[in-house]
């Protein structure tokens, strides 16, 4: 019989059912990277897994080899819950548009520490922050930094000087342009607002933006979205209804 293998730090991101009781779980590990794994009695509570497997849950997995198929999950231990504490329909609908995304982007056999750092960040911005639809912009694009995909907002494209003050961003595949290089398209305190919330998502937490700002954003991180994602994601359409467009 061959040997279990220990997953110190996964995260669940799909659970998808299986014959009458078992689940195929996917799991995100920081060290071994995406992994689909057989569950058997999945659906059931059970001591293997301290009690019922649910998505959004963090924790240490163990995982055996399987004959030709997928592995067998043979044990879950639950670290922490990132499912929304507040459970609405909109908070549910980002935290599974999060655990989407982070399915698509991770890699089987593929460490990605940035791309694992973001999930439970974002995660969490689900139950922090008040205002869900900054929180959904923040997510996209600090998900598109994650993975590479953000042009560099530190700097000013055409002089390299610091963008925080005045800066706008006038094509989403280019970088920002500071105040002195051209005339904001966005009032120069929501950029700079948005800047600082995307160097610290953790302190996101109850801020908003306004919403004409949010709108511009929005269309800079959905162009950039589409040119990374293979296809639309499926949690994208319920998170935009259920967000009044997002
Ligand atoms: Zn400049």
């Amino acid at each position: 019989m061959s040997a279990d293998r220990a997953l110190s730090d996964s995260l669940v991101l799909r659970l998808n059912p299986s014959r009458e009781a078992d689940l195929v779980v996917t799991l995100f590990d920081r060290e071994a990277g995406k992994i689909d794994a057989w569950a058997r009695s999945g659906r059931k509570r059970s001591k293997r897994f301290g009690g019922r497997l649910e998505l959004f849950q963090r924790g240490a997995a163990r995982v055996r080899a399987g004959r030709g198929g997928l592995p067998s999950l043979t044990a879950f231990e639950r670290t922490e819950s990132l499912a929304p504490r507040d459970v609405d329909w909109p908070r549910l609908c980002l935290a599974s548009y999060i655990a989407e995304l982070a399915a698509v982007a991770a890699q089987p056999a593929q460490s990605d520490g940035a791309l694992f750092d973001w999930a439970v960040d974002a995660l969490r911005l689900c139950d922090r922050t008040r205002g869900l639809n900054l929180a959904a912009l923040l997510v996209d694009l600090s998900f598109l930094r994650a993975i590479g995909g953000l042009p560099a907002l530190a700097t000013c494209m055409t002089c390299g000087g610091p963008t925080l003050r005045g800066a706008s961003w006038p094509d989403a595949t280019e970088g920002l342009v500071c105040g002195d290089c051209a005339t904001p398209t966005l009032t120069d305190a929501h950029m700079e607002q948005l800047l600082r919330l995307l160097r610290s998502l953790p302190e996101a937490a109850g801020q908003e933006l306004p919403r004409r700002a949010g709108v511009q954003l929005r269309t800079r991180a959905d162009r950039l979205l589409a040119d990374v994602l293979p296809r639309p994601l499926r949690t994208r359409a319920a998170l935009q209804e259920a967000l009044g467009g997002v």
